[in-house]
């Protein structure tokens, strides 16, 4: 564990002894809400790739977050939230009001997720990007991370010298995959095809992960119809927004739209949105809102005021490493890291 880590931890160690998380906690809900975003509750020790520090939190982890939020927090379907925002009229209950929410449709959120928020009974969003839901498709920082890693450690240099997107490519296994799919996400899609396809060859392995990462629709309409996973659009193809044109923006918010509705996973009225990688703008939040979707969240941090724009809501990002003991947590939910 770093050292910034470990100072983090007995830090929060204090101000959860002094309660100084929850009291913060309690005066930011007086007249704010705050919305949880987290992507997978897996092991990475049972994954077949490399997954990002910020991507994941353990089961375990999970359902203490779930167990602390029980205590501390009101958690209200994320349609709620915003309609007692729109409302307005400051926060009559004792305790501060929040939602859950998931990104990409992981199969772990059916697997890890669901049962425990069914055991608590507590409800969550989970944004889908539809082209993925029901396929064998991974997304291709996954694929990337995995054909990198067929690719015997010798063989790098010469791969990264093939491809003068990865030329500065070094550092650890981790550190490399983070550099490499920082640089590729500026690439359009084609272009990250060549490069995957480039890998291929010099590892001579196909950049296919093995098993299935996404939920496929029967699990999504069975887990709407337990009355507590209510699911909005996370794009079609998960595109990064802001690199694509208006035809190519409204295209990705009408199709996975219409393909929500149509698979019985929600209703076209209160439907939300999700940006991929949390990138937009004005124009497309504007094109969110034309295109008949009621909200949009973002990866910006922090807590939403009662004026908050709902079509760049904030979201507080779970990490594995943030939050992996209820001080840690709170704390991080107090702002305080
Ligand atoms: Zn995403």
């Amino acid at each position: 564990m770093s050292t910034k880590l470990t100072l983090r931890r007995i830090f929060a160690g204090t101000l959860w002894a002094g309660r100084i998380s929850v009291k913060r906690i309690r005066q930011l809900g007086a007249d704010s809400r705050f919305i949880l975003m987290y992507h997978r509750i897996t092991n990475p020790r049972t994954e077949p790739v490399y997954i990002q520090p910020g991507m994941y939190v353990t089961p375990e982890t999970f359902a203490m977050h779930l167990k602390a939020l029980q205590s501390e927090t009101i958690v209200l379907p994320l349609h709620e939230l915003l309609n007692r925002m729109r409302q307005g009229n400051g926060n009559p209950a004792s305790k501060p009001l929040c939602a859950i929410t998931f990104d990409d449709g992981w199969l772990d959120f059916c697997t890890n997720a669901f049962p425990v928020l069914k055991s608590l009974n507590m409800p969550a969003t989970v944004f889908l990007p539809t082209n993925f839901i029901g396929t064998d498709k991974w997304f291709w920082t996954d694929q990337f991370a995995f054909v990198w890693k067929q690719l015997e450690p010798r063989r790098r240099p010469a791969a990264t010298a093939a491809l003068r997107s990865l030329s500065r490519i070094q550092g650890s296994f981790e550190s490399q995959i983070e550099k490499a799919v920082a640089v590729l996400k500026n690439l359009p899609g084609n272009a990250i095809e060549d490069v995957l396809a480039e890998l291929e060859k010099c590892a001579g392995t196909s950049s296919r992960v093995p098993g299935r990462a996404f939920l496929n629709w029967e699990e999504v309409r069975e887990m709407r119809g337990s009355g507590l996973v209510s699911f909005g659009s996370h794009t079609a193809g998960h595109q990064i927004l802001t690199t694509l044109d208006q035809n190519g923006i409204r295209d990705e918010l009408l199709v996975s739209k219409q393909k929500l509705v149509e698979e019985k996973a929600a209703d076209a009225d209160g439907l939300s949105f999700c940006y991929p990688n949390g990138n937009f703008n004005q124009t497309i939040s504007a094109l969110v809102k034309e295109s008949g979707y009621s909200s949009a969240v973002t990866t910006k941090t922090g807590w939403n005021s009662f004026s908050e724009n709902h079509f760049a809501l904030k979201r507080i990002g779970m990490h594995q490493d943030m939050t992996s003991t209820k001080s840690l947590f709170l704390s991080r939910l107090a702002g305080i890291f």
